[in-house]
C-alpha cells in the first residue's frame, strides 16, 4: 500500500533499509559481480589484458572470436579451460615476444605448450 504522506513513506523507506541493510547491501554486491561478468566487461577486460602482455594485432575483435572459439590447443589438442587460476590446461594466447612494432600473435595454446614454447 503506497502512503499518501510522503513524510511517512519515506520514514518506512528508511525503518525498511535499516532492518534489511545487511541484505540489501549484498544483494547490491552480488548485481556489481553479476555485471562484471557480463560478456562485454570480460572481453573489455581480456583485451586489455592481451594489450598489456604486448600482443600486437589488426583487428582485436576478430582475433578475440577467434579465441573464444577455439576449444583444443593448437600443439597437443588436449581441451582447454578457462581459469581464474592457470592451469596445464587453462587456455592462452601465443604471441612472439620479439615483435614489437607489427602483428605478433600465434596460436591458442594451453598453458603447458605456451610456457614451453616461450
Ligand atoms: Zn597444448
Amino acid at each position: 500500500m503506497p502512503y499518501k504522506d510522503p513524510e511517512i513513506a519515506k520514514q518506512k523507506q528508511k525503518q525498511y533499509y535499516e532492518k534489511n541493510k545487511e541484505k540489501i547491501k549484498e544483494q547490491q554486491k552480488e548485481y556489481q559481480k553479476e555485471y562484471k561478468k557480463t560478456p562485454q566487461r570480460i572481453k573489455t577486460y581480456r583485451l586489455s589484458q592481451w594489450k598489456s602482455r604486448g600482443v600486437i594485432c589488426d583487428n582485436f575483435d576478430a582475433l578475440y572470436d577467434h579465441y573464444t572459439k577455439t576449444s583444443y590447443c593448437d600443439f597437443c589438442r588436449c581441451e582447454l579451460t578457462i581459469d581464474k587460476n592457470n592451469t596445464a590446461n587453462t587456455k592462452c594466447l601465443d604471441h612472439d615476444h620479439t615483435i614489437t612494432d607489427r602483428p605478433n600473435f600465434r596460436n591458442i595454446l594451453c598453458n603447458a605448450c605456451n610456457v614451453k614454447r616461450k
